[in-house]
């Protein structure tokens, strides 16, 4: 073991100090016995920590909140948010802390937060707690999204706790230490109009702005130019989930960010067979988060947090809305073109020109996928084998086969790039049935299945022999996947 000494780390209270009206002042439970599960050394660098450090029994407490740096205060955040479209007035950190912001080595701001820190004042009837599964799904997946490209909060450790969480069954506890652009969410707007404060809605907007899109503060309109960045980073967000077969699960306005960044990987699974009313939630019976209705549940969020700034973007009501409705109304074409644009490079077809021919592949394509359910990863990636000349391995996936040699054929004419292809499809995505299989072990106290998923999914493009097991869907067996919330 190394002698390793105290994580220096300086954390600002930026959040805390500029919005006060959005904070709770709080500390992290105390964990008597700390056991590190995983550590993120590459983000741990990139943030300028020393990974050993962190791996002391200073940097473990650091870890779980119970050694707060000078300077820092920790608080719960206060937001509302509509849950399955129903409203909250108060929601806010039931059971998370942000600890402050810290200075990466790149010198952009990133919040570190923990959940699962003990109950706060918002818990209401919670435990405030988490447990060793759910932090670690949270902590693979979002390492997935983020070695596949996509924006998405980062996991730097999961901490066990040692203390006993009471779920259907009891289960050990632990704390993940989340980094993240920030926790500002479309629920901080709707829960900072509601206190009826317009300088507080405008400080909040400030406080956006300065840390997320700086260009908007020199805009006629800034609150405008703010709520058309969320926009546009949304919009291009989910159109990168669709491209990857990604269904978020819980789309509720306090799980949308205003980085633009995913946040909170509950319910979330990763679709394998292709069908657009893909729902894995388990309390999601009418479809409303499916995987097609993504795009759609996000126009409907960002109508969400226009309604909440309103006042910010014209005295005049009418007006505010008719320039609302006009920013809006631009979110399906602009996430449309995102998606068309990154299945346009799925296909290897990026340095074609030739665009209404691509299109028509595109649309056809699409009508397959639906029609013959293949598994979406499997599929994308069976089509670098065809643009080589076999395409077998997409022809094993699919029934409709004289439709597929036709679109195969139509789409070979353009000259499809193999090697750009292999580099944007995936060949490891976080399989159901192996992150179930990493998170029983977890909790049983074994990370082993947990580090080699790890491996395999952030380096996703990278095919590696040994790792077949990583790129199958899940057996037969394993039945239908249901996931839950509130773990
Ligand atoms: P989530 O579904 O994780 O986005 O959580 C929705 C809300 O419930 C947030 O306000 C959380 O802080 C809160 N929450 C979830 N689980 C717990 C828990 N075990 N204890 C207290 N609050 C919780
Ligand atoms: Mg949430």
């Amino acid at each position: 073991m190394s002698q390793a000494t105290a994580p220096s780390l300086a954390l600002g209270n930026l959040y805390a100090r500029e919005l006060p009206e959005l904070a709770v002042s709080w500390q992290a439970a105390e964990v008597r016995q700390p056991q590190l599960l995983l550590l993120n050394e590459p983000l741990a660098q990139e943030l300028g920590l020393e990974p050993a450090a962190l791996q002391g029994e200073e940097g473990l407490r650091l870890l779980v909140g119970n050694q707060v740096p000078e300077g820092a205060t920790p608080v719960a955040q206060v937001y509302a948010g509509h849950q399955f479209g129903g409203y909250s007035p108060r929601l806010g950190d039931g059971r998370a802390l942000l600890l402050g912001e810290l200075e990466g080595r790149d010198g952009r701001l990133r919040d570190l937060h923990l959940k699962g820190s003990g109950r706060t004042p918002l818990a209401r009837g919670g435990d405030g707690l988490a447990a060793v599964g759910p932090m670690v799904r949270e902590y693979v997946v979002s390492e997935a999204m983020h070695a596949l490209g996509i924006p998405t909060t980062r996991s730097l450790a999961v901490v066990a706790t040692g203390r006993p969480v009471h779920r259907e069954t009891t289960l050990p506890g632990a704390v993940l230490t989340r980094v993240a652009g920030s926790h500002l969410r479309v629920g901080t707007f709707q829960y900072a109009r509601s206190l009826g404060d317009p300088g507080l809605l405008r400080r909040l907007a400030d406080h956006a702005i300065a840390r997320h899109h700086p260009e908007a503060a020199s805009a006629d309109n800034p609150p405008l130019a703010l709520f058309e960045a969320v926009l546009g980073t949304q919009a291009s967000l989910v159109a990168q989930w669709m491209a990857v077969g990604f269904v978020h699960g819980v789309m509720n306005t306090d799980n949308m960010t205003i980085s633009g960044e995913t946040i909170d990987y509950g319910p979330c699974a990763f679709m394998e067979s292709h069908d657009p009313a893909t729902v894995f939630s388990s309390i999601d019976h009418g479809g409303r988060y499916a995987y097609g209705n993504q795009p759609v549940v996000a126009t409907w969020n960002l109508a969400r947090l226009a309604e909440a700034m309103l006042p910010l973007f014209h005295d005049d009501q009418e007006q505010a809305v008719a320039l609302a409705v006009e920013v809006l109304e631009t979110f399906q074409r602009r996430h449309d073109d995102a998606l068309f644009g990154l299945l346009r490079a799925k296909l290897g077809l990026s340095g074609t020109g030739d665009d209404e021919r691509v299109a028509a592949l595109v649309s056809d394509l699409s009508g397959l996928l639906q029609r013959n359910h293949p598994d979406h990863t499997g599929f994308f990636r069976a089509l670098g084998a065809a643009a080589r000349g076999d395409a077998e391995p997409a022809r094993s996936l699919v029934l409709e086969l004289a439709e597929l040699d036709d679109w195969v054929e139509r789409w070979r004419a353009l000259g499809p790039d193999p090697e750009a292809m292999d580099r944007v499809n995936p060949v490891y995505v976080p399989r159901n049935h192996l992150v179930e299989e990493a998170l029983d072990a977890a909790t049983a106290g074994d990370l082993e299945p947990a580090h080699r998923l790890l491996d395999a999914v952030t380096a996703p493009y990278d095919e590696r022999p040994g790792l077949e097991r990583y790129a199958q869907p899940a057996p037969e067996e394993f039945g239908r996947y249901t996931t839950f919330c509130g773990t």
